[in-house]
């Protein structure tokens, strides 16, 4: 007890004498976090945590990796990074910037810090993962949201608030304005976009005690400004070894931000030096941030992919002495089933950098999007995703491209979006045809609720809600996760229970039984859809038959 005592006496003797820095760098504890050094795990941030004790989830979910000598984080988020660096490089002292924990604030916060920059996801919980799977699941508000509202009302933020700005900026800045919180919040400023001018001048005014805008835009389109001569390279290490080697799409999917910047490719000597940083700074990972690998270096306007440039950037990202594995963030599907050569070159440098296995064979992975398997819908919201296909193509694009993928060892994982504006019950039943014919290769399929973004075309529009799932809807999102239950279950079980009884336990008891449990509690409690609930768990968590897994270049005969 007096430990504990004398610990919380230093923490306030500490919160009493420290000065301070002057601006002051951070994200919510789910945001600072490397989930395990897993950046798939990372949605799970979007979930309830149910009945866990938050100290529990954040020492087993999202912990931290330990902060440097000095007290500061190691690993940020990459958003965060670029921040540090725009500042530095407008004129700021890296001695007047600390980029920390939300635990380890109150070592740097105090009467000198003027700014609090905060960089921020999701702070609300009202992004996709968030939006779907807090209200499908249940479990309590979204962790992101718990933990960003933690982050505002950090005590050292508190204590030293009437001297000091906080100012809340990165990809989900808008949700504070959307759900009306950000004066609850003590904000003073909501940034939306990331020109390095206008957020110089911003921390100026905060610095100097001028009053500041309630929403700044540093979202000029990417027209209008040069990005790669105005964005400053990285200082420190990212999560996940993150590096940029592109920016924007130009595909025009109206339900998504990206589409309102036309594409443009960091040269490879830029993106290079950040990997040489990120390398020299501990990560022997290097995360690939871009709306699209497969169109590095791409000039053509029916969106061709260059496969000379994208594979000159792999293989020279992965030749660099201290790189051990890549993953790159996003892929599209159309490029796949244009250049299967390409995909074989880049697999066989991505199969020897891979991060990820199935079994013992390792794989490669990205995140894609099908989006929906309604040839309508694709033409009215998304006629750019398939090009240079037509949009009448779209199931046979994402079904050949899964093929010529599966065959290199690469399992994408999958959006899928429910509830896109006028969608009608035959839009669905078309996505749950495309699902039938995906139901024999690897892949992770994760439905998802449409959420109107700001500043995509779709923002005005209603978003879908717990309510809205109709049969034919709800009968997909099942099918999505029956699939990768069948998929990735044996893997993951495999993993932990080498044992074959124990194995054989868990899958054909355990996670049966408490799936009964789980059923019934969704049954008592969700009202009209208990039912409905109820038996999807059931179903969930029996045992299935392994039916028919594709292997490398065929269909695996049926068990
Ligand atoms: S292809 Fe992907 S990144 Fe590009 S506009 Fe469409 S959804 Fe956005």
């Amino acid at each position: 007890m007096n430990i504990m005592i004398n610990s919380y006496l230093r923490g306030r003797e500490r919160l009493e004498t420290v000065s301070g820095k002057k601006i002051v760098l951070t994200a919510s504890a789910t945001e600072m976090s490397d989930f395990l050094n897993n950046p798939f795990i990372a949605f799970s941030g979007g979930f309830g945590k149910g009945p866990i004790p938050l100290s529990y989830v954040r020492k087993t979910l999202y912990p931290h990796r330990p902060p440097l000598a000095d007290g500061q984080a190691s690993y940020v988020p990459y958003g965060l990074r670029k921040v540090e660096s725009i500042l530095i490089e407008g004129g700021f002292s890296s001695n007047d910037i600390a980029v920390a924990y939300p635990e380890d604030l109150d070592k740097f916060i105090g009467p000198e810090t003027r700014v609090v920059g905060i960089s921020s996801m999701d702070p609300t919980g009202m992004g996709y993962v968030s939006k779907t799977y807090s209200s499908i699941v249940g479990g309590g508000e979204p962790m992101n949201r718990i933990e960003f509202r933690k982050l505002v009302n950090h005590p050292a933020i508190k204590k030293y608030k009437k001297n000091l700005k906080i100012i809340v900026g990165g990809y989900g800045s808008w949700q504070l304005e959307r759900q009306h919180v950000s004066q609850s919040y003590g904000v003073d400023c909501v940034l939306m976009g990331g020109r390095p001018g206008p957020i110089v001048e911003l921390f100026k005014k905060a610095i100097n005690g001028e009053p500041l805008p309630h929403i700044a835009k540093a979202d000029e389109s990417l027209d209008n400004w040069n990005y790669n001569q105005e964005m400053p390279i990285t200082k420190n290490v990212a999560i996940h070894g993150a590096v940029e080697i592109s920016k924007g799409c130009g595909r025009n999917c109206q339900f998504c931000t990206p589409t309102m910047q036309h594409k443009i490719d960091v040269p490879l000597e830029k993106i290079m030096k950040e990997v040489a940083l990120s390398v020299a700074q501990g990560s022997d990972h290097i995360t690939l941030i871009t709306e699209d690998m497969f169109l590095y270096g791409a000039k053509d306007p029916r969106f061709v992919p260059n496969r000379e440039a994208v594979v000159k950037l792999f293989k020279t990202v992965g030749d660099y002495p201290g790189v051990k594995s890549i993953q790159a963030a996003h892929m599209s599907l159309a490029p796949v089933y244009h250049d299967p050569q390409m995909v074989k070159e880049l697999a066989e440098i991505l199969i020897a950098k891979s991060w990820y296995s199935f079994g013992k064979k390792p794989i490669i992975t990205a995140e894609t999007g099908i989006e929906t398997g309604s040839p309508r819908l694709m033409k009215k919201y998304m006629a750019g995703k398939m090009l240079p296909f037509q949009p009448e193509q779209w199931q046979d694009v994402v079904t050949n491209a899964f093929g010529i993928l599966n065959d290199n060892d690469w399992y994408p994982l999958a959006t899928l979006i429910i509830g896109l504006p006028d969608e009608k019950e035959e839009d669905m039943l078309q996505t749950l045809e495309l699902m039938d014919k995906l139901k024999d290769y690897n892949a992770f399929y994760v439905p998802l609720f449409f959420v109107p973004l700001e500043n995509c075309v779709l923002m005005k529009q209603k978003g879908a809600e717990m309510d809205s799932l109709s049969k034919a809807r709800w009968d997909f999102f099942i099918k999505c996760w029956e699939y990768n239950i069948k998929i990735w279950k044996p893997t993951f079980l495999e993993n932990r229970l080498p044992n074959p009884l124990l194995y054989n336990t868990f899958d054909k008891f355990i996670i049966p039984y408490f799936g009964k449990i789980l059923g019934a509690y969704y049954g008592l409690t969700r009202g009209a859809s208990g039912e409905q609930f109820k038996q999807a768990v059931y179903q969930l968590s029996m045992p299935m038959p392994d039916n028919g897994r594709r292997v490398k270049g065929k269909v695996k005969a049926k068990a």
